[in-house]
């Protein structure tokens, strides 16, 4: 195509200056990365306090670091990664990560492993997840009126919602939401080994859930790698490229809902909801519309070669978070980026934190009502489902519930009027 390979630009000794927004705009994400670890060290307000009056100036600057790397796109084995959520932890700390998202497909089981690993190594951990859905072109032909039926195309779309330490608010419905999908793949994955078998390639059902481990919903890459074990590919790529890409001999689709529910449901249940790697898609324009009326909040703009002008010029046509994680998989190969190799921008990480906040702070807010409504022990447990601290029973559960919080939300956010007319009925 001969495009001109430029070298990159040395930025030879002296480190670029910071704006004054780019200064303030760190300082805020480290206050906010620095909330987990405060609260890691179990102080109470007051000690905090006291303990910051007597920091030196200078101790209190050292804290915070020049520079806050994220990773808001990242596998384990609880979908179809190859490290566990503790591995995953141990090397986005190897690498600078200082707030990861674990964003497995449609399944946040591997969350409270990731947390308990994460309070080890000072990371903060946003609990993600990654939705498969579909995209269908339908409605927008009916409006043209000319297409053809079989003109109508549905694509696969994936959908990121990132929630507070609490998770979603009606866990119960939206965990059903992602039981849903998962169901849904153990019969797409099965279609997909009866199309196999009828090409002449055979792969067992057993094999095929061996590799996905158990309890894990299999996917095409679970295919693919039995297709490889088996010998009838040389590599995963060939047994996409031939077999299983979208519409190929051997793909099935699976039950996965429309991306505009999908996206419904995570702005219904307190998460940010941002479409996952746009340059898949076939035509991203009419998807981002869809979704964007739906309540889309952001979309992936960077990657670890950079920011992708065409994806960002498209974020700010529609209003959108420019955001990115590296969607590393623990594969290895030449091909993957690795953890924490993608630079979000101190702005565009200010930018997230500054929608995120306030949603969050209002379904930790719903969570908490529901608890004060019944204060029982399930309702508990939606507030601390995914911490890992020890519940002692010397413990009150307000002291439970505000140790919790604390990891999370600011000394100003839980004294915000709201948040503390709610406080004041625990
Ligand atoms: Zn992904």
């Amino acid at each position: 195509m001969g495009e001109v390979n430029k070298k990159k630009k040395k930025r030879g000794g002296a480190k670029r200056r910071m704006t004054a927004e780019q200064t303030l705009a760190l300082k805020s994400v480290n206050e906010w990365v620095l909330l987990a670890q405060h609260s890691n060290k179990a102080v109470d307000d007051e000690e905090r306090e006291n303990e910051d009056e007597f920091l030196p100036e200078m101790m209190r600057r050292a804290q915070v670091c020049e520079k806050v790397v994220f990773d808001l796109h990242s596998h384990s084995i609880c979908s179809d990664g190859f490290l566990s959520p503790s591995a995953l932890v141990e090397k986005a700390h190897q690498n600078g990560v200082k707030v990861l998202a674990l964003t497995d497909h449609d399944t946040m089981s591997g969350i409270p492993e990731a947390l308990e690993a994460a309070c080890r190594f000072g990371i903060k951990i946003i609990p993600g997840v990654e939705i498969s859905t579909v995209f269908s072109t339908r409605q927008v032909q009916v409006i043209q009126f000319l297409a053809k039926d079989d003109s109508e195309s549905e694509e696969p779309v994936h959908v990121l919602a990132y929630y507070s330490s609490c998770g979603p608010a009606r866990f119960e419905e939206f965990d059903q939401f992602l039981t849903n999908i998962r169901d849904g793949r153990y019969v797409r994955a099965k279609n997909m080994l009866s199309k196999l078998n009828k090409l002449k390639k055979p792969v067992k059902w057993e094999h095929v859930i061996r590799i996905a481990g158990s309890g894990v919903a299999p996917g095409r890459l679970h295919v693919a790698r039995a297709l490889l074990e088996a010998g009838h590919v040389e590599d995963l790529k060939q047994a996409f490229d031939r077999y299983l890409y979208d519409g190929g001999p051997a793909y099935s689709k699976g039950s996965e809902p429309a991306a505009e529910e999908a996206v419904q449901m995570i702005c219904k249940t307190g998460g940010i909801a941002v479409l996952a790697h746009p340059w898949a898609l076939k035509n991203p324009i009419p998807v981002v519309r869809s979704l964007k009326q739906a309540g889309l909040h952001g979309i992936e703009v960077y990657r670890s070669d950079g920011r992708l002008a065409v994806y960002s010029d498209l974020a700010d046509a529609y209003g959108l978070l420019k955001l990115g994680g590296s969607d590393y998989h623990g594969r290895g190969g030449r091909m993957e980026s690795s953890l924490g190799s993608v630079t979000l921008p101190v702005l565009a990480a200010n930018d997230f934190l500054k929608i995120a906040r306030p949603i969050w702070c209002d379904a930790i807010r719903n969570i908490l009502e529901q608890y004060i409504k019944d204060p029982s022990e399930l309702n508990l447990k939606h507030i601390t489902r995914f911490g890992t601290k020890r519940i002692s029973t010397s413990n009150s559960e307000k002291d439970i519930i505000n140790s919790y919080l604390r990891s999370w939300l600011t000394k100003e956010e839980m004294q915000h009027a709201v948040f503390q007319a709610t406080m004041l009925k625990l």
